[in-house]
């Protein structure tokens, strides 16, 4: 056994990159914020999704698989879910699911393990009236008007996560006044629900929470009062993570919620802030099965791979040329370890270049230049980097195992990526039961001489005909 590389992680709450303790030396505990499923997932929420991925991928290397506990909720109550499900004529149930497992094929897609617990806020509610409760009890909350409100002004240090200055606060919730409000900063916990909205019973009527709620409740039932890792991209740092410390602190008593605050920067589009107006807006599903960006289907590793190329904290730029570099640069990568392999299966672990890359914040760009150099080896050490380049390509989620034992065939000039990533479409239109689609990729695949075999078990397999 090798000694286990000391973790450095940036904390937003110091603004100081620091050595990683965690709380139990044996188990480490995270809470990444969810999606709100009402709509197909941004490519922007693909940020937060594979950089916690990366994470957790790290801490189980270094902690040992069954010693960490990766908590990302799914926020199924919002007010965006009520306007789409009565927009589209559906029920609120119907949207959430829909929505959830398009975002789980896609994550999947994109190279991310499942989290360990994904829960549902509307599995939570007891605990978040447990919280109110607490707050009502210790003066930080207070009831009015069928609402329960968090008193900012009970809390001193209320802001230490942005720092944001108080008056500055004070502005931005003046477009929230409210009558029942008792000062302009206080927020709400939970609201009055009309017959037609989703609602449940409590001390204060029927009603619903709000959406900081939620993660407080969560992370207490799964992670308890303290845990080591709090994550989400940086616009979450000030409204929701500001409130989900002020709620989880006030409730139980503690100086933090989580000892380490970690966000990932801001992504736009083609140097442009993405937005519905701009027109480039793009989504994780959009990317994957359709030829809408950058004029092709673009596989979960290709796009992993581009995202990864910047590091987390920094602004990234997503544009169509990079998912081009990103493409080759696997291509060329998996044929390499491939001829290297020639179906041998791959039993090698990361590379301690890799681990030491990662252990720095996460500095997955340094990371992949060790790969690059493993990758330009030659000589004698060529075979030897080429396997090692393998081992890294499965560990930073960019190949499967499986995937790399595929014979490489060169002559036919049918990659097996490609195929599978067609064939993956293909599946997701049958699913949908687009039919014309399905027979359009279909022949595509024929051109290419590819010949499918859809098995009984659902599975499909495919050989090249010559
Ligand atoms: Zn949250």
């Amino acid at each position: 056994m090798s000694v286990p590389p000391i973790l450095k992680l940036y904390n937003t709450l110091t603004r100081a990159k620091e050595e990683f303790t965690p709380i139990d030396p044996a188990n480490v505990r995270m809470y990444v914020c969810g999606p709100t499923v009402y709509d197909y997932a941004h490519i922007g929420n693909a940020r937060p999704v594979i950089v916690f991925d990366v994470l957790f991928r790290l801490l189980r290397h270094v902690y040992g698989e069954a010693h960490v506990k990766y908590v990302r909720n799914i926020t199924d109550v919002d007010d965006k879910i009520n306007a789409r499900a009565a927009e589209r004529g559906i029920s609120i149930r119907e949207l959430t699911e829909e929505t959830n497992t398009i975002f789980q094929a896609d994550v999947k897609a994109l190279g991310c393990l499942d989290p360990t617990v994904q829960p549902r806020a509307t599995e939570h509610i007891a605990e978040m009236i447990a919280i109110m409760q607490r707050l009502i009890a210790s003066g930080h909350a207070y009831a009015a008007d069928g609402h329960v409100l968090f008193s900012v002004p009970s809390m001193p240090d209320y802001g230490k996560l942005s720092r944001r200055p108080l008056d500055e606060m004070i502005a931005g919730a003046r477009v929230d006044v409210a009558p029942y409000k008792k000062a302009d900063t206080d927020f709400v916990l939970w609201k009055p629900s009309s017959g037609s909205e989703p609602g449940w019973d409590s001390p204060w009527g029927r009603g619903r929470p709000g959406w900081h709620l939620e993660c407080s409740a969560m992370s207490w039932k799964h992670l308890g009062e303290v845990f080591d890792i709090h994550g989400g991209g940086i616009d979450l740092v000030f409204p929701h993570h500001e409130n989900e410390i002020a709620q989880s602190r006030c409730a139980f008593g503690h100086d933090v919620m989580a000892n380490v605050w970690m966000h990932n920067g801001f992504l736009q589009v083609e140097g442009e802030k993405m937005s519905k107006s701009l027109g480039n807006f793009v989504t994780i599903h959009e990317l994957l099965h359709t030829e809408k960006f950058g004029g092709h289907m673009w596989s979960g590793p290709v796009l992993r791979l581009a995202m990864l190329r910047t590091h987390y904290r920094q602004p990234m730029d997503f544009t169509s040329k990079a998912l081009e570099e990103a493409k080759k640069k696997i291509e060329n990568w998996i044929r390499a370890v491939r001829i290297t392999l020639g179906g041998e299966a791959l039993a090698l672990g990361p590379s301690s270049d890799v681990i030491a890359a990662l252990a720095d914040d996460l500095n997955t760009h340094s990371a992949l230049t060790a790969l690059d150099r493993m990758f330009n080896t030659s000589g004698d050490e060529q075979a030897k980097a080429h396997r090692q380049l393998g081992a890294d390509l499965v560990f930073l989620g960019l190949a499967s195992r499986s995937e790399l034992k595929k014979p490489h065939v060169e002559a036919s000039h049918v990659r097996a990526d490609e195929v599978d990533a067609l064939i993956a479409a293909r599946i997701a239109a049958r699913a949908v039961k687009n039919w014309a689609e399905s027979d359009r990729i279909r022949d595509e695949l024929v051109a290419m001489g590819v010949v499918l075999k859809d098995n009984k078990d659902g599975t499909t397999t495919w050989e090249v005909k010559r």
